[in-house]
Order: structure tokens, then C-alpha cells, then sequence
């Protein structure tokens, strides 16, 4: 990953939202389900939003400690634009306690443990064009923790035609959902497991939040989404929760909802699980075809598993080796052979990017971020 090599500024401290005064002199955060109670000089769970003076602050805005250019199937996505690349970044902090983190050198850091360099949200849009991406993702650590600069960044990038990807665990408030998903385009949203005790013991959450973001996203928003389930040996890949994660999926978010099953490798807590097998992925997909779901992956394994096939006549339709696009047989969104319109964003929902943000994009972004090697 990608890390910056100029260090933030001090003097930028950004007053934070979704947060009120307690009468303990504490201030409650609910921007994510943890609801911390915060006191003076101290942080909440995620470390990055903080109490100075009696208000709180957000400590990611403006600051991301990576910035890189990724395939938008590594989000994973494999409805919305393939084959194109997303502008991708992420600052310091996490909402989840996950023991198999895998960006931990950032999620478990605080903001001054990471190097990051000061990017205001209205030059985000225009590095995304200057690197030739239509899309620019909030991504490697949990985005819902700096919403403040995700919207801030929203806002800039609908002025471009720039699409905006929030790769989320899903655990948000009720009162914070709107405020941000309102500004996204597409979301890839991690249902860890199907469990309770794993989101308790291993995650450090809980459960529920994370289906009730799901069905939000489904019933109240036009974001188009998909899931992704990390298998964990032993911890997560037995076939009956496999079963009921699924049954859940058709019957809350339907059967057209991209699932992504993808390979564990060991890392950060979990050292002493091996490596998924691919066979574990192959049976999980089995399990979510025959439960009705229609477009389910394989992901961090090469495998035909990857490919996009029409659930009515089988056509192949996008052929893909790991995040590469071989071929995309798809004709205005729909099977070639049988026609059946194919779930996704094909086009780009926010159209083309105006002439003029190119000369923009040059100027400011060789001025201010020329050395940056992305
Ligand atoms: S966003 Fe951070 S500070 Fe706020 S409730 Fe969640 S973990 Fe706590």
C-alpha cells in the first residue's frame, strides 16, 4: 500500500458531526453503533475522533495515510463499471476490533502513528481524474469514521462526474446512514459472518447493525451494492451458517445482490488459522447457488468462480483472471444470448466528466501533489 510522505498539518483539526455534550461532561459519539462516551484529551474506540475543550474532532479529515490506484473488482465490485480503475484511499482508525485485519498497519494505528499528507475534499475529485479514474473509493480502513470528509469529498466529486465507492463493515447508526449513503454511488459491505459470537469474539460488534445497514441500503437508498464474506478456517465457513447467511441475503436484499466469498490469509491476531482452501469458496458458492442467489464469486483465489454468467441460460457474460477483465460480453447491460438485463451500473450513473475538470485536474494536482508516484 501506498503511504504518503509528507506529514499532516497540525493546525487542522475539523469539528466533528453526529456527536453531542453528556452531563458527566463526556461527549457522546453516535456516528457508529459503539456510541462511545469520550472524555476530555481522550479518543473513542476507532482513535480518530477526539474530545478537545469539550467538542469533538475528527482527526481523518482532510489527512488519509494511503492513497492508490486500484481495479474497481479489488473492492470488490463486479457489477459497477468493470474494468475500470478507482482512485482508492483510506486514513487511520477503525470502528471494528477485527483479529484478522488486513490493512492493520493503518486500521489499528492512530492518526499520528501514521505518515499522511493534508488533501483537502475538494482535490480528491481531481487527482481521481488526473490518474484516469471514474470513480474514487473511500477504502482500507473504515470509511463510516471519517463521514465528515466522505461527504465533504462527495460533494466535490458530483461537480466532476466522479463516482463515489464507500467499502464499509456496515456498522453505522441509523441517525449518521442517511447523512452519508445519500452521497454514494456504490458500496461493497462486508457480512463477516452469520454469527453473533463471531461478530462478539472476533470482530469485537455485534451482528444486527451490520443487517440493518444492509436492508437500509436496500429499501430506503438507489446505492448500488454488493456483499463480501471473508472465510475464516473453522471460524466462520461452516456449511449451515454459510446456508443461513444466504436465506437471509434472498430474502432481505433479494437474489440479484452480488455475494463475494473471498480467502482468508493469516495476519495481524489470527496467525494461527491457515489459508482458506479453495474448496472451502467452491462449497460456499454451491451452497449460495442453490439457495437462489444469482451472481455469487469467488475472490482472492483464481478460479472460475470469478466470471459473471447469465443465471438464466448460463452465457458467459464478463470473463475475469483474479481483478483483471479478460471480456465483457455484456450488450447495453443485457445477456447477448438470451437478453435478460443483468443487474448493475454499466454505464456510468454520473455521466461524462466535464471537459474543463481535465485542465483543472493538471493544474492543481501537478502543482500540489506531483510527487506523489501512484
Ligand atoms: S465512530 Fe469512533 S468514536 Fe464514534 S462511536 Fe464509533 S468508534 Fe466511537
Amino acid at each position: 500500500m501506498e503511504h504518503l510522505k509528507i506529514l499532516p498539518k497540525t493546525d487542522a483539526l475539523h469539528e466533528a458531526q453526529w456527536w453531542e455534550a453528556l452531563p458527566s461532561g463526556k461527549l457522546h459519539c453516535y456516528l457508529c453503533p459503539r456510541h462511545c462516551h469520550i472524555g476530555e484529551g481522550q479518543a473513542g474506540f476507532c482513535f480518530i475522533r477526539v474530545n478537545e475543550g469539550g467538542k469533538l474532532y475528527s482527526l481523518g479529515y482532510a489527512h488519509p495515510a494511503a492513497m492508490q490506484i486500484d481495479p474497481i473488482e479489488k473492492k470488490p465490485l463486479n457489477h459497477f463499471l468493470p474494468g475500470t480503475r478507482v482512485f482508492s484511499m483510506g486514513t487511520a482508525g477503525c470502528n471494528m476490533g477485527c483479529f484478522f485485519c488486513q490493512n492493520w498497519d493503518i486500521s489499528k494505528s492512530k492518526a499520528d502513528q501514521v505518515r499522511s499528507s493534508y488533501v483537502p475534499p475538494e482535490d480528491v475529485p481531481l487527482l481521481a481524474i488526473r490518474n484516469g479514474c471514474p470513480s474514487l473509493a473511500f477504502t482500507y480502513n473504515e470509511p463510516t469514521i471519517w463521514g465528515e470528509y466522505v461527504i465533504d469529498i462527495c460533494r466535490a466529486a458530483k461537480e466532476y462526474g466522479i463516482n463515489t465507492v464507500m467499502v464499509s463493515n456496515g456498522y453505522i447508526t441509523r441517525e449518521a446512514f442517511h447523512d452519508i449513503y445519500d452521497h454514494i454511488d456504490a458500496a461493497n459491505i462486508d457480512l463477516k459472518a452469520f454469527t453473533e459470537g463471531f461478530y462478539g469474539r472476533i470482530t469485537l460488534t455485534h451482528l444486527q447493525p451490520v443487517l440493518d445497514t444492509l436492508v437500509w441500503l436496500k429499501n430506503e437508498t438507489n446505492v448500488w451494492f454488493e456483499l463480501t464474506n471473508l472465510m475464516i478456517p473453522t471460524l466462520n465457513d461452516d456449511h449451515d451458517e454459510t446456508r443461513r447467511l444466504c436465506d437471509w441475503v434472498l430474502k432481505h436484499l433479494g437474489p440479484d445482490v452480488p455475494l463475494h466469498f473471498t480467502a482468508f490469509h493469516p495476519d495481524f491476531k489470527l496467525q494461527d488459522k491457515p489459508k482458506t482452501p479453495p474448496e472451502t469458496l467452491h462449497a460456499a458458492r454451491a451452497i449460495a447457488l442453490e439457495a437462489g442467489l444469482h451472481y455469487v464469486y469467488e475472490g482472492n483465489i483464481y478460479s472460475d468462480g470469478a466470471h459473471t454468467r447469465c443465471p438464466s441460460c448460463g452465457a458467459m457474460l464478463i470473463r475475469r483472471s483474479w481483478h483483471d477483465v479478460q471480456e465483457n460480453r455484456l450488450r447495453d447491460g443485457r445477456c447477448p444470448r438470451c437478453a435478460l438485463a443483468i443487474p448493475g451500473r454499466w454505464t456510468n450513473p454520473q455521466g461524462k466528466t466535464p471537459t474543463r475538470a481535465y485542465a483543472k485536474a493538471r493544474e492543481v494536482t501537478d502543482a500540489k501533489y506531483g510527487d506523489l508516484n501512484l
